[in-house]
């Protein structure tokens, strides 16, 4: 099963994608993760994509999508954590699984009020090595700055400023939002409550792919 994360920049994603790994055994596939561990190891593509990064804008779809096909070569089901984010992007993937000889992707989207992404990014914090996010006042570590699981230092993201906040929500409404509608009208999308606290909204995943794995 591939199952697409689809929702702006802080609906929530990263956090739910860590539960249901846990709980279902498949794995998170973070586009930003894995730009943010090319930039930190110095690669060629890391290079490429820091201008963009830092801006909030999108790093371009042929970078993105030479990345992902290695990624998505294995079997076992996959989260896609912030990909696709264009209809570029989207068409690539079906082809790829189509391919491969994969069942085509479906979509969960984090419905969430714009209102409230400031500040859960703006007091996000998150262990650079796993991946995974807390937040000041909504998720806070046992221990300020440290992950409660392996003991890392929490970090806050560079592009979780104020200003690089609402040039990547801006990108979000122009280029992704239309992934909306490329998966509904092919019946693959599923809307879930993302304005709900973390535990009620790790409910609603856990109920929905209950049913279907
Ligand atoms: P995304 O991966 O979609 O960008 P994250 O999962 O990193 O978003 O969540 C963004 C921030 O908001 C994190 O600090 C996280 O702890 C917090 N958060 C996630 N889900 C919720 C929620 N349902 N209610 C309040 N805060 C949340
Ligand atoms: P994220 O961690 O998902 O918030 O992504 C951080 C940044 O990485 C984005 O603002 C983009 O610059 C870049 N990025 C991540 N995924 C993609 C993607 N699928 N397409 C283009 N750029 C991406």
């Amino acid at each position: 099963m591939i199952l697409v994360l689809l929702g702006p920049p802080g609906a929530g994603k990263g956090t739910q994608a860590k539960v249901l790994e846990e709980k279902f055994g498949m794995r998170q596939i973070s586009t930003g993760d894995i730009l943010r561990a090319n930039r930190r190891q110095g690669t060629v593509l890391g290079k490429e994509a820091q201008s963009y990064m830092d801006a909030g804008t999108l790093v371009p779809d042929d970078l993105i999508i030479r990345m992902m096909e290695p990624e998505l070569a294995s079997n076992g089901s996959k989260l896609l954590d912030g990909f696709p984010r264009t209809v570029a992007q989207a068409d690539a993937l079906d082809a790829l699984l189509k391919k491969n000889g994969a069942e085509p992707a479906t979509a969960i989207l984090f419905d969430v009020d714009f209102d409230v992404l400031m500040e859960r990014l703006t007091g996000r914090w998150t262990n650079p090595r796993t991946g995974r996010s807390y937040h000041d006042k909504f998720n806070p570590p046992k221990a300020a700055g440290v992950d409660d699981d392996d003991g890392g230092p929490l970090v806050q993201r560079d592009d979780d400023k104020a200003e690089a906040i609402k040039t990547r929500l801006d990108v979000y409404d122009k280029q992704t939002t239309p992934l909306i509608g490329y998966y509904e009208k092919s019946g693959r999308l599923t809307k879930i409550d993302a304005l709900a606290p973390i535990e009620a909204v790790s409910k609603q995943l856990l109920d929905l792919l209950g049913a279907s794995t």
